[in-house]
């Protein structure tokens, strides 16, 4: 069977109920995917167990059901994942392209947070030619190659990063063992053919350190855009973790309404109460993501 030309997805983390910033990368990869007639994954990264919170994964799909969203195939879950994650550890390892590190995360913080300005600084690379503390519990660091990577966004424009000298070799296997989420988004977009990512701009600067995985691993690199994060009216970032309201399945059509809001597109105001199959209807033919262009973050549409 063919795979469709487009293939995008959403990759929700289970760590809490569907939130306003998490419903705007949702329907924008699923507007961009199916204006596209392409197929749109909905794939739960529920690979941080500790940060999980039990019930959620249920919940988000039944948001997205409440909302109208309509996936292709089955849902994937990162948990069930950890063989594919192994095999590109022992890939990278193979190649001397990882390493395992037995720094943990206070010697590291308490030697390059910066004073002045409390931002983390990148890892100083103490166990890059040999692990310091081998009877420690390790982690397993990529070894960034040094020099910029650069890639053009299809929102935010050309974007490039030395993730050698800005952030260093990072995590890819944390030292509880668990597969870090740059790994595993890599390993998961290339293996379900994933050829559009759309979602926030507080991922742009994870994207770099995933095409250099993708390098090294032999994998495409699929095309990328990054929306603008949606702010609360202070300008702090909507998250679940701050406390986000969740989407009101009460009124999904008014949720919808908000996201096409926030994205630009120019609901009209007669489509307020709309229900999701109108919304979606009239959303399909008018999607574009120019109108985002450049946009980092803006506050979401009140309610
Ligand atoms: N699971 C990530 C999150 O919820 C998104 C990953 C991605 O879209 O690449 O923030």
């Amino acid at each position: 069977r063919q795979r469709p030309a487009y293939r995008g997805r959403f990759a929700p983390s289970p760590t809490g109920l569907l939130h306003f910033g998490s419903l705007v990368a949702a329907v924008a990869s699923y507007l961009d995917a199916r204006s596209a007639d392409g197929a749109w994954i909905v794939r739960m990264e529920d690979i941080d167990r500790p940060r999980e919170v039990p019930g959620s994964a249920d919940a988000i799909v039944h948001a997205l059901g409440r909302l109208g969203f309509e996936w292709n195939e089955s849902i994937v879950r990162q948990s069930a994942r950890t063989v594919l994650y192994e095999a590109a550890l022992e890939q990278l390892l193979a190649q001397g392209m990882a390493y395992p590190c037995s720094c943990s995360r206070s010697e590291i913080l308490a030697a390059v947070v910066d004073s002045a300005t409390g931002d983390d600084l990148r890892y100083p690379g103490w166990c890059r030619d040999g692990v310091r503390a081998p009877e420690r519990q390790l982690a397993y660091r990529f070894r960034a190659p040094p020099g910029p990577v650069a890639f053009d966004d299809g929102i935010q424009g050309l974007i490039s990063v030395d993730v050698s000298a800005e952030i260093g070799d990072f995590v890819i296997r944390r030292r509880d063992e668990l597969f870090a989420y740059q790994l595993a988004v890599v390993v998961d977009d290339a293996d379900q053919g994933i050829t559009h990512v759309v979602r926030g701009a507080d991922l742009l600067d994870s994207t770099p350190r995933q095409i250099l995985l993708q390098r090294c691993l032999a994998l495409p690199t699929p095309t990328y855009a990054h929306l603008p994060v949606a702010t609360d009216s202070h300008g702090v970032k909507l998250s679940k973790s701050a406390g986000a309201a969740a989407v009101d399945l009460d009124h999904p059509g008014r949720e919808l309404w908000r996201a096409l809001q926030f994205l630009r597109q120019g609901p009209p105001a007669e489509l307020r109460e709309a229900d999701p199959a109108t919304l979606w209807n009239w959303a399909m033919g008018q999607w574009r993501l120019e109108p985002l262009r450049r946009i980092r973050s803006a506050e979401a549409p009140v309610g």
